[in-house]
């Protein structure tokens, strides 16, 4: 028995510390960006795979939608434009913070037995916006981690009023889903790995519904000092696939990356390696019919990209404040 007893125990410790050395949703490697870190109908509590729906999952889902007894409803006796006014009132017309990610529950999620960390979605309504922010580095509102601190602090057992989508039970009717995923502005979870693990779990009937994305992730590009650095070179054309195929019917997005410092890649910088970067944004840029395209970068890094953005008149290059400070590290880099 005891021999057993420890080799169990030596198992799950080790398995936890394991955790540690988990990709960090900016790396290139990150849980959910590759089909290896994902399983189908996994485990929700493994943080090593990202568990994801069969496909004809999906599929029997959005059939669901379409058996409500709409008709004997008062509600749905009401002009369709009534109703849409009444579900853009719930759940249009937001800046809404989604995150899907391995964490703990935040404090005004319904409680389940089993603690710990699992894969769970978190959203919130942006406090500072409706729309797109001058900069996404400046909109620090009500998020996770507000909400366990609030409850902590204040007592709360609900989110404050204006933080939450409403309405969450209407979303059982097909007509509504067009003002949840085509009025409202998605800025998902800061990530590399967000875009990958959108595209995993919603599905494509719901993307394609979906008209304006505010993305924002590190990108340790051509810095080797990241675990799965090297991925980047099949990561970052993977995510244009993405913005091309899932996003689809999106008119309105803004790209923002972090760069390295200007001033630690300079010197190992070329024309191709720029062209690296920008040649998949100019295709994506060319190849549909844009409300707003913007692609923000850090403000040492305008100059480089200037020339490119003067050349056409489809996207705008924009700057955030964000800056890597962790110029001179060695071994650290884009402001981990
Ligand atoms: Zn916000």
């Amino acid at each position: 028995m005891a021999p057993k007893f420890f080799d169990k125990l030596f198992k799950r410790e080790h398995k936890r510390s394991d955790y540690r050395f988990r990709p960090r949703e900016f790396w290139a490697n990150a849980i959910g960006i590759s089909d290896s870190t994902c399983e189908i109908q996994g485990d929700p509590f493994n943080g090593w795979k990202l568990p994801i729906p069969a496909p004809e999952q999906s599929a029997l889902k959005s059939r669901a939608r379409q058996h409500d007894g709409q008709q004997t409803s008062w509600f749905f006796r009401l002009p369709m434009e009534v109703r849409r006014m009444i579900y853009i009132e719930l759940m249009g017309n937001r800046r809404v913070h989604i995150e899907h990610s391995w964490m703990y529950q935040s404090a005004f999620q319904p409680k389940s037995k089993r603690g710990g960390k699992r894969w769970i979605w978190w959203h919130g309504v942006c406090q500072n916006s409706d729309s797109f922010v001058c900069d996404t580095y400046g909109d620090r509102c009500w998020g996770r981690d507000d909400e366990s601190y609030a409850s902590y602090t204040e007592g709360l057992t609900r989110a404050p009023p204006g933080t939450k989508i409403q309405g969450v039970e209407w979303l059982s009717y097909e007509e509504a889903l067009p003002v949840l995923y085509g009025t409202n502005v998605f800025v998902p979870r800061e990530g590399i790995d967000s875009p990958f693990i959108m595209s995993r779990l919603i599905p494509p009937t719901c993307a394609q519904l979906i008209r304006s994305v505010d993305f924002t992730f590190v990108f340790c590009w051509d810095l080797d000092l990241t675990p799965g650095a090297k991925a980047w070179t099949t990561v970052y054309p993977a995510l244009f696939d993405i913005l091309e195929q899932y996003f689809s019917k999106v008119h309105s997005l803004r790209l923002t990356i972090k760069l390295p410092a200007w001033e630690k890649m300079k010197q190992t910088m070329s024309d191709s390696k720029l062209n690296k970067i920008v040649a998949p944004w100019e295709t994506l840029a060319r190849n549909r019919d844009w409300k707003r395209l913007e692609f923000c970068v850090p403000l040492d890094w305008r100059s480089v990209f200037t020339k490119r953005a003067e050349t056409q008149s489809i996207w705008e290059l924009t700057v955030t404040d964000w800056f890597d400070w962790d110029v001179r590290s060695a071994g650290r880099g884009c402001g981990m």
